[in-house]
C-alpha cells in the first residue's frame, strides 16, 4: 500500500507541482477557515473571510470580542452562519485561552486533537484540517474527495473516516509536508478530473 500512495503522490506532484496549502495569510485565518469552509464551497469561504478582513477581524481576538449578531453579518456568505458564527467563538475562545497558535503548537498532538474535537462545531475534518496546517502536526486531512478517491480505486474495504485516515498514516512517514501536499493535490485532482462523474481520460491518476 506504502508504494501504491507513493506512487499516487508522485503522480499528482509531477502533474500540479506544488499547491502551496493552506490557502491564508496567518495560521489564525487558516483556522477560522476551517471552520467556515463546513458544508460549503471555499469560495463562499473567501467571501467570508474577505468580509472579516476589511472589518478588521479576522482574528482569534477579533472574533471573540464582535458581536455576535454582527459576526453572522460578515460570515453569511458562507452559510449556516448562526452555527457557524457560535463555532467561530467556541475557537477563537478554546485558542485564545489556550496559548494560541504558538502554545499549541507545542502541545501534544493526540491530546490536542481530543481537545480540539471537544469544541462544539469542531469535527474530525476540521480538526485534523487545523492540526496540519494551522498547527503543523503531522496528521492527514480526509474529506470527501479523499473518500472518492479511495473508493474508485478500490485502496480500502473500510471508507469511513478513522479507516482512511489510518490507511495514510500508517503507511507513509508521518511528515507534516507531505501529507499538507498530499491533501491539496488530492483536492485539486478532485477538482480538475476526478469530480462527481469522472474524467478518467488525461487524469493522471488513469491505469493506477
Ligand atoms: S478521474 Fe478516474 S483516474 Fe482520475 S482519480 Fe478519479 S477515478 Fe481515478
Amino acid at each position: 500500500m506504502r508504494d501504491k500512495l507513493l506512487e499516487i503522490y508522485d503522480k499528482l506532484f509531477e502533474r500540479y507541482s506544488n499547491q502551496y496549502w493552506w490557502p491564508a495569510a496567518t495560521k489564525e485565518e487558516v483556522v477560522i477557515g476551517a471552520v467556515l469552509t463546513q458544508n460549503t464551497s471555499w469560495a463562499n469561504v473567501e467571501k467570508a473571510v474577505e468580509n472579516l478582513k476589511q472589518q478588521g477581524v479576522c482574528s482569534f481576538e477579533g472574533i471573540y470580542k464582535i458581536n455576535i449578531e454582527q459576526l453572522k453579518i460578515y460570515i453569511k456568505p458562507a452559510g449556516f452562519f448562526n452555527q457557524k458564527a457560535e463555532y467561530l467563538k467556541n475557537t477563537a475562545k478554546f485558542f485564545l485561552e489556550n496559548g494560541s497558535i504558538n502554545g499549541l503548537k507545542k502541545r501534544d498532538t493526540k491530546i490536542l486533537r481530543e481537545k480540539l474535537l471537544k469544541i462544539k462545531g469542531v469535527g474530525k475534518e476540521t480538526a485534523d484540517s487545523i492540526l496540519l496546517y494551522a498547527l503543523d502536526k503531522p496528521v492527514f486531512v480526509v474529506d470527501a474527495y479523499t473518500k472518492r478517491l479511495i473508493e474508485r480505486h478500490n485502496l480500502s474495504k473500510n471508507t469511513d473516516y478513522d479507516s482512511i485516515q489510518r490507511l495514510f498514516e500508517e503507511n507513509l512517514k508521518k511528515d507534516t509536508a507531505l501529507f499538507n501536499e498530499f491533501h491539496a493535490l488530492i483536492v485539486k485532482n478532485a477538482k480538475e478530473f476526478c469530480t462527481k462523474k469522472p474524467r478518467c481520460n488525461g487524469c493522471p491518476l488513469e491505469g493506477v
